[in-house]
């Protein structure tokens, strides 16, 4: 058992040990994510999963009191409750995103049996500066760990494949094809023509499958 202080008041936690796995039926599905900025993630099969809008809200309401706390004088009671007033904000904010983080990763993992993502280091997300990018990396770093709960609740696989070169090759012919960040669309001479991040996302798919294969080979 654990005592937490959070904006809002304290926390008692309890840690218990229970097995939790669940049978369910295979889906018979495979999938890949690959995410990114404008979505919270497109999938191999080209469907693309909308950040929520709260996330674009919460982001304003944050600057706003972020700006609201600069301007108080430093020591003065104003400040402090300025400052506790942004740190509710954060709380409730942060506690919306891992809701919405969980319920995604379920569904996610219930209808899929193999689920393919990049293996982001979160060492690298820390260091971003760049607020929308780094509250996404966030984000998907609570959703992985959740994909990852729930895949070990429900008997399903989940494979991170390292970030190299997923966005640049043809997930058709396997050529590079170079793209800066702004080119939306993978366009290759083989004739694939695909959304930039759905090419990503099959070239995820591929790769796990093909380190899936090598584990199990090494196995034997
Ligand atoms: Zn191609």
């Amino acid at each position: 058992m654990r005592l937490i202080r959070r904006a809002d008041g304290y926390y008692c936690q309890f840690c218990i040990n229970v097995d939790v796995t669940e049978e369910v039926e295979p889906t018979q599905q495979a999938i890949a994510l690959d995410v990114g900025l404008s979505d919270f993630y497109t999938d191999s099969l080209g469907h693309k999963e909308p950040n929520p809008r709260f996330f674009r809200k919460g982001e304003k309401e944050l600057k706003r009191s972020q700006r609201r706390l600069s301007r108080k004088q430093k020591g003065s009671s104003n400040r402090k409750k300025a400052r506790q007033r942004l740190a509710k904000k954060h709380l409730r904010i942060s506690r919306q995103r891992s809701e919405h983080a969980k319920r995604l990763a379920r569904c996610v993992v219930l209808s899929n049996d193999f689920i393919a993502y990049e293996d982001l280091q979160v060492r690298n997300l820390v260091k971003n500066h760049n607020l929308s990018k780094a509250i996404s990396d966030v984000g998907w770093y609570q959703f992985r760990v959740w994909l990852e709960y729930f895949a070990k609740k429900f008997g399903k696989v989940t494979v991170a494949v390292p970030p190299h070169y997923t966005s640049q090759e043809c997930s058709n012919c396997g050529r590079i094809v170079k793209k800066s960040l702004s080119t939306r669309t993978h366009q290759c001479h083989c004739g694939t023509c695909l959304d930039r991040d759905e090419n990503a996302a099959i070239n995820i798919l591929r790769e796990a499958l093909r380190s899936a294969i090598r584990s199990v080979e090494t196995c034997s």
